[in-house]
């Protein structure tokens, strides 16, 4: 993952042993107008009890100028 401040540890439990996890295929996070296939969505997660920490959308600048 490129140049993000992530958790370094889970706010649940306290596990230090962070993972990073992605989304992609149809679980893609699209634009509200449709206009573009949407991007991959990447997770930092707690690996000891699953919480999800933290989610990114892979490539934001495709949501630029999407509020209608
Ligand atoms: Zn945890």
């Amino acid at each position: 993952m490129k140049n993000r401040n992530y958790a370094k540890e889970c706010p649940k439990c306290g596990g230090k042993d962070i993972g990073f996890g992605k989304q992609s295929g149809y679980a893609t996070m699209s634009t509200a107008n449709k206009m573009s296939l949407g991007s991959n969505i990447e997770f930092v997660l707690c690996t000891d009890c699953g919480y999800i920490i933290e989610s990114y959308v892979a490539k934001p600048e495709k949501f630029k100028g999407t509020i209608m």
